[in-house]
């Protein structure tokens, strides 16, 4: 299966080669923010899976983790395309659902972050949902756990 996607005025568009490992809504509230909106869907992707092609620019931010996180968004429309959570030790990246070419084409396989979702946003019932983060442990799919666990180490800069 490959997923496309695009910015908001087509200069960067990207592919994904291969199955995303894992698809999430997070209500935290540096989502919230750099979203403006009220959660985000983040398809968790291996990185080498990821192709993209257009100008994009990275600027850092803070993240719950305290970590940071390094946001990459279109250089003309600023459109939010992909993310890295520093916290992750092995080359894996959050691509906006958002952005998708078919933004129906994926499902969050869980919310997280729930205690800072808007009040007015109800939870499906069939999805599992996490005050905070999720372990990938029993919540990921095996195969999802297993290829993320086989990804070697990045080397952490900053
Ligand atoms: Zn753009
Ligand atoms: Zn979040």
């Amino acid at each position: 299966m490959a997923l496309s996607g695009r910015c908001a005025c087509g200069r960067v568009h990207y592919t994904i080669n291969d199955e995303p490992l894992f698809t999430q809504a997070c209500h935290c509230t540096d989502c919230q923010r750099t979203t403006g909106s009220a959660f985000v869907v983040h398809l968790v992707v291996v990185e080498a899976d990821f192709d993209i092609e257009g100008e994009t620019r990275m600027t850092t931010v803070p993240s719950g983790s305290g970590a940071g996180c390094d946001l990459h968004f279109c250089t003309q429309c600023g459109a939010y395309i992909w993310c890295r959570y520093r916290y992750h030790k092995v080359p894996v990246i959050a691509v906006r659902g958002g952005t998708l070419d078919d933004t129906s084409a994926v499902s969050p396989q869980a919310h997280i972050f729930t205690r800072s979702k808007q009040p007015w946003f109800r939870l499906p019932d069939d999805v599992p949902m996490f005050e905070e983060a999720c372990s990938r442990e029993g919540v990921w799919p095996a195969v999802s756990v297993t290829r993320y666990n086989s990804l070697g180490q990045i080397d952490q800069h900053g």
